[in-house]
């Protein structure tokens, strides 16, 4: 279903975002944690999003079209160093309003790489988040690059963590390289965006 999904806008301002009415699912995460990397995967695609050299160069909101009414939307990566003070400000402005007003907002997936989860800027943006109360799914991501043992461990760390922080958050281990556990985010994100399962031909009878 997902593999449909095709981009329809960039918004850079608060007057660019499409109307309400519709189901989205949010993107968000440092800089450089495989949020382009991750939508491509989910979608099938390999150039769906851009996967940039340059860490928090994409500064836009990107609206990916599902199907009618439902859309995947990219946002800022956070915590870019090299960005000026000015458009920092501009991004989480945008960003910010948008998280906590968008009525159409059915779930965010927040992205960390498993190797530095809850960094100082993940936990504000967490604890931000919370109060919230949009439903909202973890992803440590990059678990290719450490072992098994390793990413269970990390999981369990932060899964305590997070239930100090009184969030009913969801939280799995992920690779957008190697697609490790991508029917679970699938699954996340169907639910959220309401699409309708293709019937399995095997299961249909004639009437
Ligand atoms: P974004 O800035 O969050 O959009 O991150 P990108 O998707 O552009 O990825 C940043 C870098 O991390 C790129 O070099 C990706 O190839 C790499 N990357 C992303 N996801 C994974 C992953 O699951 N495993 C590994 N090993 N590398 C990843």
């Amino acid at each position: 279903m997902l593999r449909q999904t095709t981009f329809n806008k960039s918004a850079a301002a608060w007057q660019d975002l499409l109307p309400e009415g519709g189901k989205e699912v949010a993107f968000i995460g440092r800089s450089n944690c495989g949020k382009s990397s991750t939508l491509n995967i989910l979608c099938g695609q390999r150039k769906l999003a851009r996967t940039s050299r340059t860490p928090g160069r994409t500064t836009l909101l990107n609206f990916f079209q599902v199907e009618p009414n439902r859309w995947l939307v990219d946002l800022p990566g956070y915590g870019f160093a090299r960005a000026s003070a000015k458009l920092q400000e501009t991004w989480s402005d945008l960003v910010s309003r948008y998280l906590s007003t968008r009525n159409s907002l059915n779930g965010i997936i927040l992205i960390m790489d498993i190797r530095h989860p809850l960094m100082p800027l993940d936990q504000d943006v967490l604890e931000w988040l919370i109060p919230l109360n949009i439903p909202l799914h973890i992803l440590l991501n990059k678990a290719d690059k450490i072992g098994y043992g390793a990413q269970q461990k990390t999981f369990l760390q932060v899964k305590k963590a997070l239930e100090k922080m009184n969030g009913s958050i969801g939280l799995q281990t992920f690779s957008a390289h190697t697609g490790l556990n991508l029917d679970i985010l699938q699954n996340v994100i169907e639910t959220w965006l309401d699409l309708h399962k293709t019937p399995d031909p095997s299961t249909c009878h004639p009437r």
